[in-house]
Formats: C-alpha cells, structure tokens, sequence
C-alpha cells in the first residue's frame, strides 16, 4: 500500500497494488474504488478528469457490502463520470 493521490479529487488517498488491471484507492473523501488501468492511462493521454460529484454519487450506488466498487471505460461513459477536457500545464 503505497501514498498516492486520488485520481477523483486529486487528495492524499492509499494505492494499493493492481489486481487483473485494477488499480484500487482508498480516498478519506471518496472512500475505496477500483479503476481500471486503462482508463487511469486514458485520462491521462486525454487530459481528462473525473467530475467530482457524479462519480460519488455513482461509487455510493455501487457499493454494496463495503467491496470497492468498480469504474471501467463502460461506466465512465454510461453516467458520464468525467468532467470537461483539463489542458495541463
Ligand atoms: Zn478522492
């Protein structure tokens, strides 16, 4: 379990070693999620980042028995989970 920062909100969050191409966070503000390497790669050749809101909101209607809920490509575009194009500096 490594420090790292959330990918959703960008927090100090826990990063724990990749299981079958999950990655998965612990984060104090959006709790344990799973997410797949792929779009964490996506995100970052994209420039792209999580709305916030909708992404808790889906990981709360996910998240059944405490188990991580997951986030793969499907989803983040079936609840439109990400927010606006970001240009980095
Ligand atoms: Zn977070």
């Amino acid at each position: 379990m490594g420090k790292d920062k959330c990918v959703i909100c960008g927090a100090p969050a826990h990063r724990m070693l990749p299981v079958a191409n999950f990655v998965e966070f612990d984060c104090q503000d959006c709790r344990n999620y799973a997410i797949n390497e792929d779009i964490l790669r996506a995100l970052v050749e994209d420039g792209r980042s999580f709305n916030v809101e909708r992404t808790r909101t889906y990981l709360e209607s996910e998240r059944v028995d405490g188990r991580a809920p997951t986030i793969t490509r499907l989803e983040t575009v079936l609840h439109d989970l990400l927010g606006p194009i970001t240009i980095w500096d």
